[in-house]
C-alpha cells in the first residue's frame, strides 16, 4: 500500500521519561508504517532544553505559529529535585507556560470515551469538553494579612497620577485581603479561542461565572463574551446548528451533572482547574484525557492531559516492561493529523487519523487494554492486560484489517 503524503510539516515537541518512549513506539508501530511522516522535529525532552537554555521551547512555538499545528510529548517541569537528578544549570520554566505566554492560547480538555468504562454521573454519554482560561485571577493575585486593626483599600492610578480609592474593608482585628486582575486582552483572546473551537468541533458552548455577585470583575467576562458572540460569531453559530449560552456557575454546574454531554464549558481560571480535576475525575482516567491550546488566531498544539508518568519509567530503566496508556499521548497525534489534513485539504490524512483513533477505540471495547483501564473494565468477558507495544500492536492488527 502506498503511505499517505503531508503536504505541510507537523510541528514535533518531544518530550520526557515514559511518554517519549511511547512516543517513539506510537510512531513507528502506527505512524511510519502508513504515512510519509513529515514533521519538523523539536527535542523539548530536558537535557535539550538545559543544552539550549531553553530556546528550543521558544522556536517549537514560532514553528506552531508559522505552520499552525503542534503535536506535544509531555515534559518534565523542573523542580529542585529534578535540578538535581538532570544537573540543571536553572530551573527552566514549564514548558507548557511558555508555549501558551507565546500563542497566548486555551487549553480545552476533553476524555476518550469506551464502551465498557461507565463515567461516574450515569447519564454522559458523551465528552464534555473544559475550556479553562490559564491566564491572571487568583492565580497572579496579590495577598496581604492584616495583622490586626486597619482599613484595606483598593487604589487605582493612572498614568497621570490620578489616584481612584475604594475602601474593601475596615479591619478590627487581624483578617486577610487578596487584589486580583485580568485584562480585556486576555479575556478576549479566551472567547475568541471558545467561540473557533466550538465551530471547529460542532459543539455547544456554555460560559458561566458569578456575574450577580462579582458585578463588575464576573461580569465584564460575560459583556466580552456576549459582545464578540453577537458581532463576530452568532451567523457562524447559527449556521453550524450550534448555540452559546451564558448561565451562573452554580446553575451550571447542576445542568452539567443532569447533561448527558457532548459541549465545550469554558470556565474562568479557577473554576477551569477544579472543574476539570473533577469531570476528568469522573469519566474514569487521566490516561484517557486528551488536551489541545488553541490560539485566538486558530493555531492548533495537542497533547495528553497527563505527565511523563515518572513512576513507571523508573520501572522501565530497571528493565521491566510495563502496561502505560498510550491512548491520549495518541490521540494527541491524531488530533494533530486530522487538523494537518483539514488544513491542507488532504482527505486522506484526515480520514487515517479518524481510522486510527476508531481503531484504538475499538480495541479497547473488544476487551484488550493497559492496566489503568482493566480496574475500571465493565465488560462481558474478563479485560486482557496488555503491555504498552502489545496494546499498540493489537491496534495496528484492527487498522490492517
Ligand atoms: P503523571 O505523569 O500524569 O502520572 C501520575 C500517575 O498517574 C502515574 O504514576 C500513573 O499512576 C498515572 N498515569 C498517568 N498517565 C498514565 C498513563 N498514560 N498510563 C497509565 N497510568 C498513568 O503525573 P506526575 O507523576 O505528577 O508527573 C510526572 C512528570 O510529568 C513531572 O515531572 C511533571 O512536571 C510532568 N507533567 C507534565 C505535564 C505536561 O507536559 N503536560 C503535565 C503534568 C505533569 P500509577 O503510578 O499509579 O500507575
Ligand atoms: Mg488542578
Amino acid at each position: 500500500m502506498e503511505k499517505i503524503k503531508m503536504t505541510t510539516p507537523l510541528v514535533e515537541l518531544d518530550g520526557d521519561e515514559m511518554t517519549r518512549i511511547i512516543w517513539q513506539q506510537i510512531k513507528d508501530t502506527l505512524l511510519t508504517p502508513y504515512i510519509d511522516l513529515n514533521t519538523e522535529y523539536y527535542d523539548l525532552g530536558l537535557p535539550e532544553r538545559e543544552r539550549t537554555g531553553d530556546q528550543i521551547t521558544v522556536d517549537a512555538a514560532r514553528a506552531i505559529q508559522k505552520y499552525g499545528v503542534g503535536v506535544k510529548c509531555a515534559t518534565i517541569t523542573p523542580n529542585a529535585q529534578r535540578v538535581e537528578e538532570y544537573k540543571l544549570s536553572q530551573m527552566w520554566k514549564s514548558p507548557n507556560g511558555t508555549l501558551r505566554a507565546i500563542l497566548d492560547g486555551t487549553v480545552f480538555r476533553a476524555p476518550i470515551m469506551v464502551r465498557g468504562i461507565s463515567p461516574v454521573v450515569k447519564n454522559w454519554k458523551k465528552p464534555i469538553t473544559i475550556a479553562r482560561h490559564a491566564y491572571g485571577d487568583v492565580y497572579k493575585n496579590t495577598e496581604f494579612k492584616p495583622a490586626g486593626p486597619g482599613k484595606a483599600e483598593l487604589v487605582f492610578t493612572d498614568p497621570s497620577g490620578k489616584e481612584t480609592r475604594q475602601t474593601i474593608f475596615d479591619f478590627s482585628g487581624p483578617g486577610v485581603v487578596q487584589g486580583m486582575y485580568n485584562t480585556d486582552a486576555s479575556i478576549t483572546s479566551f472567547a475568541h479561542s471558545c467561540f473557533k473551537f466550538a465551530l471547529s468541533t460542532h459543539q455547544d458552548l456554555w460560559f458561566a461565572t458569578k456575574d450577580t455577585i462579582s458585578k463588575q470583575y464576573d461580569h465584564r467576562f460575560k459583556d466580552i463574551f456576549q459582545a464578540l458572540y453577537d458581532t463576530e460569531y452568532k451567523t457562524a453559530f447559527e449556521q453550524a446548528g450550534i448555540t452559546y449560552f451564558y448561565t451562573l456557575i452554580d446553575d451550571a454546574v447542576a445542568r452539567v451533572i443532569r447533561s448527558e454531554g457532548g459541549y465545550i464549558w469554558a470556565c474562568k481560571n479557577y473554576d477551569g482547574d477544579v472543574m476539570s480535576d473533577m469531570v476528568s475525575t469522573a469519566f474514569g482516567s487521566l490516561a484517557m484525557m486528551t488536551s489541545v491550546l488553541v490560539s485566538p488566531d486558530g493555531k492548533y498544539e495537542y497533547e495528553a492531559a497527563h505527565g511523563t508518568v515518572t513512576r513507571h519509567y523508573y520501572r522501565h530503566l530497571k528493565g521491566e516492561v510495563t502496561s502505560t496508556n498510550p491512548m491520549a499521548t495518541l490521540f494527541a497525534w491524531t488530533g494533530a493529523l486530522a487538523k494537518r489534513g483539514e488544513l491542507d485539504g488532504n482527505a486522506a490524512l484526515t480520514a487515517f487519523a479518524q481510522k486510527l483513533e476508531r481503531a484504538a477505540i475499538d480495541t479497547i471495547e473488544s476487551g484488550v487494554m493497559t492496566g489503568d483501564l482493566a480496574g475500571l473494565w465493565e465488560g462481558e468477558r474478563p479485560a486482557e492486560k496488555v503491555t504498552t507495544q502489545g496494546f499498540l500492536d493489537a491496534i495496528a492488527g484492527r487498522l490492517d484489517a
